[in-house]
């Protein structure tokens, strides 16, 4: 019997998934998959492109004729977009926007859930994003869904972004921008952010990051 096994972590922007994901993953000793991230890069192309984010024409258009890749080295991501090492430009609160945009259209969605099966399936991994447990790996072992308040994850996303050097946001504009993104995330048709029935959730507003990685590992355990 194969012993690989799959790690969903789903839940909303700033709830602590990519904290908990990267702490599983060096926990278990199993890789790591930030699906945000190709969404990012995504929305990067449309910003480099110049094109409208939301309009389904444009971006199928521009996404015909661009590469986006996912390649690890020393186990670490790196997003490559048409050949360029990208991965340090995904972080900004305008690339996040536009991440949200585009990853409302289908069929940018089916490239990346596409690519997404296929790295996860011949090693062990750990996924956080969306839609892993309810399109990606909708079979994987371990489901987790995570929550928190807007404002605590405001909180967190502004830490990050200034931990970061970027202090072109204010709390109030990442307040804000959390808030439009859940709507987006939570009402587009395409795979719409939704806890699967066998999901543990875990809300992330009063315990730490270390006691949630403590409860969910020792679900993993059992
Ligand atoms: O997780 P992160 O904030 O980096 O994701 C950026 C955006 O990508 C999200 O706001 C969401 O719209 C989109 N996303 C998605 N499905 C995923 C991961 C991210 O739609 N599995």
């Amino acid at each position: 019997m194969s012993n690989i096994y799959q790690i969903a972590i789903d839940g909303p922007s700033g709830s602590g998934k990519s904290t908990l994901a990267k702490g599983v993953s060096a926990k278990l000793g199993i890789m790591y998959l930030d699906t945000g991230a190709m969404y990012r890069t995504c929305g990067l192309a449309a910003i480099k492109a110049g094109i409208d984010p939301k309009n389904p024409e444009q971006v199928k258009e521009l996404l015909d004729k661009t590469s986006v890749e996912v390649k690890f080295s020393e186990g670490q991501q790196h997003m490559i977009l048409n050949g360029e090492d990208v991965t340090g430009f995904i972080r900004t609160g305008e690339v996040s926007m536009a991440a949200s945009s585009v990853s409302a259209h289908p069929f940018v969605r089916e490239a990346m859930v596409q690519m997404q099966r296929a790295i996860a399936a011949d090693q062990s991994f750990v996924l956080d994003g969306r839609d892993i447990a309810s399109k990606v790996l909708p079979d994987c072992k371990y489901k987790f869904f995570l929550t928190a308040s807007s404002e605590k994850r405001a909180e967190r996303r502004l830490k990050e972004l200034e931990e970061r050097g970027d202090k072109s946001q204010t709390y109030e504009d990442v307040l804000k921008d959390i808030i439009q993104r859940d709507k987006q995330d939570s009402e587009r048709a395409a795979s719409p952010l939704i806890k699967v029935a066998d999901a543990i959730e875990i809300n992330t507003d009063e315990i730490g990051i270390e006691e949630t990685l403590e409860t969910l590992l020792s679900y993993i355990k059992e």
